[in-house]
């Protein structure tokens, strides 16, 4: 595996193998690796011939400054697994090399209403960071596709906001979320959930299944007010817990079986955030 801190480095790799018709897949990640990550990786190496990974916790994306301090970082033992994973390339670039010019005065993206709801609510000013992110590391790789998880549902939808804006060449794969035996989702935030708190996780998930198998069958907003009360009665701080349209986020007050749904949720337990998501009548693509 290479190992790239320096993009110029990486841009003339790439270049090389570009001239010789390889197609590059590009998995953007904050490392803390685990299987979920790899669910992205595998679906990347079974569909490009070079699979290159970038570790980098970009701090223009935090809005809240005690969540990237705290963010783990792992690197000895990611790169261990990427090696156990026969990945190609890994770019592990530090923040200045990403913002030689510093956090402030970036660019800002009209990404419209999509940014001001759900997560952008909750978290203001966190897509623009993953959009100044994201589009430094697309000028730098210039991959053929990149791979992102349904798990961050919203921020795959804005990065193909994004690529249409900047009118890029690169195809956005999406790929299932991958989970626990017991539901929860995979996360590198689940690494600091107590034992306790642990095991009471995958009720965010088996809430929102509850939610999902039960729409034809009661009015929404009393479903979700019982979903939103179970989930507190566990212990869960809910950030938000809504059925929106899976293209624009709008959030939807009834449900109807020819639309396009998601069923989206957020909720703190024990200092951590958590998020998860189901498609409702959607095929993910
Ligand atoms: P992160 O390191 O959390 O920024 O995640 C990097 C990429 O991995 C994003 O595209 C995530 O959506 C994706 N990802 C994270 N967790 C999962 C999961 N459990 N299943 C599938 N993809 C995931």
């Amino acid at each position: 595996m290479y190992i790239f801190k320096q993009k110029a480095a990486l841009k003339r790799h790439l270049r090389i193998l570009r001239e010789r018709q390889i197609r590059i897949g590009y998995v953007p990640t904050m490392g803390a690796l685990h299987e979920g990550h790899f669910a992205l990786i595998e679906r990347a190496i079974s569909e490009t011939d070079i699979v290159i990974c970038s570790i980098f916790i970009n701090p223009t994306q935090f809005n809240d400054a005690q969540d990237l301090k705290r963010y783990p970082v792992q690197t000895d033992s990611d790169i261990q697994k990427l090696l156990e994973h026969e990945m190609n390339i890994l770019f592990l670039p530090s923040v200045n090399e990403i913002y030689p010019d510093g956090l402030k005065h970036l660019e800002h993206y009209s990404f419209g209403a999509l940014e001001t709801m759900a997560e952008g609510l909750h978290r203001p000013g966190h897509f623009q960071g993953v959009g100044q992110v994201l589009s430094r590391f697309l000028e730098i790789i210039k991959p053929d596709r990149m791979f992102m998880g349904q798990k961050d549902y919203q921020q795959l939808l804005m990065t193909r906001k994004l690529v249409r804006l900047a009118d890029l060449k690169t195809e956005i794969v999406a790929v299932p979320i991958r989970r626990e035996r017991d539901g929860l989702a995979m996360s590198s935030r689940n690494i600091r959930l107590s034992e306790e708190a642990r095991k009471t996780a995958p009720e965010l998930y088996k809430t929102l299944y509850f939610v999902s198998t039960n729409l034809d069958k009661q009015p929404l907003d009393a479903l979700l007010e019982t979903a939103r009360k179970q989930l507190e009665e566990k212990g869960f701080k809910v950030d938000y817990l809504i059925l929106a349209d899976a293209e624009d986020l709008q959030a939807v007050d009834r449900f109807t079986e020819k639309q396009s749904l998601v069923l989206l949720a957020a909720a703190w337990l024990e200092g951590v955030r958590l998020i998860d998501n189901i498609l409702v009548n959607t095929i993910l693509s």
